[in-house]
């Protein structure tokens, strides 16, 4: 039986882990739960069928509403700073499933309390580099990206000395095939609409834009230990093989199956173990084709930016993160174009590279929080002024 703490238990991984912990009594068990203030009604709901022991909600104010819906019987619930401190009390497994730069905190304490961390929230490996890596013993640190467990997958196949490169595969998202200037007008509704998966808010428009991929390829990086270059992304677009690793001798190894998180979650919790019935597998009575194709690098530059960030590594990635955070709330709110999310991401992050920037030797997790922030003020202005 492994005890576990959900962070961001009401978002769309967060929920599904709950589906595979549901699923599976005899080998989960929930102690913590933690999730924004926007839901409380679903994290009240959670709370009565999971029964974890502690709750986490943002602040003081949503810890008052909450206490009101779940009872005077209810777990304990913790306002500000809960996240840390759920990640710390050394339950088995942590699942950080929040989104941006707010996992960071959480993933360091998961961490250094020697607890297993299932990782979703791929911003805070990437914003914190190697403060994250170098935190975490071998095996301890999971990826859920469903790109990033196949590639664990398959690294069982070989040596690590064996491996040549990693092959991320990318959706595309929705406006795979268009041309930049075919970009200019695509609206908020449209950049929504995922063709392969169901996700959080943030994560499909980095789908659209790339951004996603880009934080991917630096995720893979760091996970393994990779140079970029070593690093292709390819455009796959029914999300049926999850990404691939081509070893010494020719050959390539690839895990496929149906889209389902519920799959590299499962892997996540149980690791090294599978979970019998996680997702469903494939129907090979049905005809199917598979299809490739190389990313459009000049339609889509969030890929080529994310690189150089990762060359440069230090703050850089933070930047990248923050800026892109900024950007997706304000095309949501139509207050910046599609293409205005990555220009503008862009030009934050020269400026950044011109001037403030931190290297890896230097890093810091104060420093990594002073470019996030930056970052965040930066962008906004440069939104406004556009
Ligand atoms: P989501 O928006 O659906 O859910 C985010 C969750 O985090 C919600 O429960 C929200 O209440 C909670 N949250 C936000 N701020 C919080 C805070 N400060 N403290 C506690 N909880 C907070 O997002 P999602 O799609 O589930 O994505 C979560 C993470 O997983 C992201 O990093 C995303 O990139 C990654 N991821 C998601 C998918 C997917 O299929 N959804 C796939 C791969 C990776
Ligand atoms: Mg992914």
């Amino acid at each position: 039986m492994r005890d576990v703490v959900v962070l961001g238990s009401t978002g769309s991984i967060g929920t599904q882990t709950l589906d595979v912990i549901a699923r599976n009594p005899d080998r989960f068990r929930v102690v913590g739960l933690s999730a924004g203030g926007s839901q409380l009604d679903l994290l009240a709901d959670q709370v009565r069928q999971f029964a974890p022991t502690v709750v986490a909600v943002p602040d003081d104010t949503a810890a008052a509403r909450l206490r009101r819906l779940v009872g005077a019987a209810g777990p304990e619930v913790i306002g500000a700073g809960g996240n840390e401190e759920l990640a710390g009390r050394g339950s088995a497994v942590v699942v950080n499933a929040i989104t941006g730069a707010a996992g960071l905190r959480p993933t360091l304490v998961a961490l250094a309390a020697g607890t297993t961390l299932a990782l979703a929230n791929k911003e805070s490996l990437v914003i914190g580099g190697r403060l994250v890596t170098d935190a975490a013993a071998p095996g301890q640190l999971v990826p859920i990206d469903s790109e990033h467990s196949a590639i664990l997958q398959s690294l069982r196949s070989g040596k690590r000395s064996e491996v040549r490169r990693l092959i991320l595969t990318a959706s595309g998202g929705p406006f795979r095939g268009r041309s930049r200037a075919e970009l200019t007008d695509v609206t908020p509704a449209e950049a929504l609409a995922h063709p392969s998966w169901q996700m959080g808010r943030v994560i499909t428009i980095n789908s659209a834009t790339l951004v996603n991929k880009g934080l991917e390829v630096l995720e893979a990086a760091l996970l393994y230990r990779m140079s970029l270059d070593d690093i292709t992304v390819v455009v796959h677009p029914t999300s049926d093989v999850h990404s691939m690793v081509e070893f010494c001798d020719g050959a390539t190894i690839c895990q496929a199956s149906p889209p389902d998180m519920r799959l590299p979650i499962a892997l996540a919790l149980a690791w090294p173990d599978r979970v019998p019935d996680a997702a469903p597998g494939y129907d090979w009575g049905t005809p199917r084709d598979w299809h490739f194709e190389p990313l459009d690098d000049e339609a889509f530059p969030a890929v080529q930016l994310a690189r150089r960030c990762g060359r440069a590594a230090g703050t850089a990635p933070a930047v990248f993160n923050a800026a892109n955070e900024i950007c997706v709330d304000a095309f949501c709110d139509q207050r910046l174009s599609f293409l205005g999310i990555v220009d503008t991401v862009a030009a934050v992050v020269d400026e950044h590279l011109a001037g403030g920037h931190v290297g890896d030797a230097e890093l810091s997790v104060d420093a990594v929080l002073a470019a996030d922030a930056w970052a965040r003020r930066r962008a906004t202005e440069v939104i406004g002024r556009s």
